[in-house]
């Protein structure tokens, strides 16, 4: 299952996303977080899609990361879920979800976020390009 709660993010970045969505809210932009922390074992998972037992690409990946690799698989020490990323997506009026980087609520979205001290995954070099992603170094 997909988790969305912030308590399973870095302490670092738990307050940094809330206060993200605090001030896209507070800007009628309805961002909201679609997920947090993600176990290296579901990283695996979805490595897994559109490539061969070898690692090889076959079709459409979902990621570019495997298990352990992810910002969204970082815990702490003891084995408690501290992940230093969260993917997004901003609501629109009618319910249906914006994946679309160039809109201006969008685009606002990333602004608040970078204004936060946020690494925006639409940053990326090409080959990691992630527009759905924020992280913490
Ligand atoms: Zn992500």
């Amino acid at each position: 299952m997909t988790d969305r709660s912030l308590d399973d993010l870095h302490p670092a970045l738990k307050p940094l996303c809330q206060q993200w969505l605090d001030q896209c809210h507070s800007r009628n932009i309805n961002a909201r977080v679609i997920e947090t922390y993600r176990s290296a074992a579901e990283q695996d998972r979805l490595f897994a899609v559109g490539r061969d037992a070898r690692g090889n690409v076959t079709g459409r990946t979902l990621t570019k990361a495997g298990g352990g690799q992810s910002k969204h698989n970082f815990a702490l020490p003891d084995g408690t879920p501290a992940s230093k990323a969260f993917d997004f997506t901003i609501i629109n009026d009618d319910g249906t979800c914006n994946w679309n980087p160039a809109t201006p609520q969008w685009k606002a979205a990333v602004a608040i976020g970078k204004s936060l001290g946020l690494q925006w995954g639409g940053d990326f070099p090409a080959h990691q390009y992630d527009a759905d992603h924020f992280e913490i170094a």
